[in-house]
């Protein structure tokens, strides 16, 4: 069953400029799938739709299906308890004086028991790897344990589906290899944005390929990202764990 699913979605932005031009793409229950582009292809852009955030209005045509039901104004509160949707900036998603409030934020606007939120919370942090952090101000955290708060965030609402915008933009080689053993062994349907192609050829199965507001290819991550003549043409470069793999054996 497709937990996902984007048929045809264009977007402008209100300024006029399109971002996206009847992209589709879809995520199997379970799956995990990578988006990668260049800078300005639409990335972030499809993420924020994938939650609702982007609202459906005159600006946008096409349609996001969550779970088999279409993403409509009815449902935002329903769609943003089974999406999970990690900002590419930390400090989009930070707004509490304490890493305990921020964390606990879901879990206690989507109805868990109050006697349980501090274990949620004790456990979301754990799970990134900041056990203790609970007093900290989230404002004086460095780059990399912003980034890992806001997904604690978002595991303490176990959401069905993850959607990680740039998730090891600012995690440093050890905060990197954690954070891809977590999301590895997580059950949640995944869509990753990243130009840590490394990571997307790590975790994912398929990739969707966009340019310019458009899907330019998308298959199995190996295939794709293997082809160098490909990843140039739209300003990636090949992984280098695939510099001897050839897209067409
Ligand atoms: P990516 O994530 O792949 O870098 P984005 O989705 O951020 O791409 O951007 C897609 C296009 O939309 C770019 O041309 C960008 O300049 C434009 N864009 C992004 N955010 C806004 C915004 N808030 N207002 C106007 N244009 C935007």
């Amino acid at each position: 069953m497709n937990m996902l699913e984007v048929n045809d979605l264009s977007y402008s932005y209100p300024d006029g400029k399109p971002a996206l031009r009847g992209v589709s793409m879809h995520a199997a229950e379970g799956e995990c799938v990578g988006i990668v582009g260049p800078n300005g292809a639409g990335k972030s852009t499809l993420l924020l739709h994938l939650n609702g955030i982007l609202p459906e209005d005159d600006s946008r045509h096409g349609k996001v299906v969550v779970c088999g039901d279409r993403i409509t104004s009815a449902n935002l509160h329903e769609v943003h308890r089974m999406v999970g949707l990690l900002f590419q900036d930390p400090d989009d998603q930070l707004f509490c004086p304490t890493v305990q409030e921020d964390v606990a934020f879901g879990p206690a606007q989507f109805g868990s028991p109050a006697g349980e939120i501090d274990r949620i919370v004790r456990e979301s942090l754990a799970q990134v790897g900041l056990e203790g952090f609970e007093r900290r101000s989230p404002h004086h955290l460095s780059g990399g344990e912003k980034q890992r708060v806001c997904l604690a965030g978002i595991l303490a609402c176990n959401p069905s589906i993850l959607v990680l915008d740039e998730p090891t933009s600012d995690l440093d080689p050890r905060g990197r290899r954690e954070l891809t053993r977590l999301i590895r062994g997580l059950p949640a349907t995944r869509v990753i944005a990243s130009h840590d192609l490394e990571l997307v050829v790590d975790l994912c199965s398929r990739v969707y390929l966009l340019d310019g507001g458009e899907v330019v290819a998308s298959g199995p991550a190996v295939e794709i990202l293997s082809d160098e003549e490909l990843m140039l043409a739209h300003g990636l470069e090949k992984p280098h764990s695939l510099q001897h793999r050839h897209p067409h054996p």
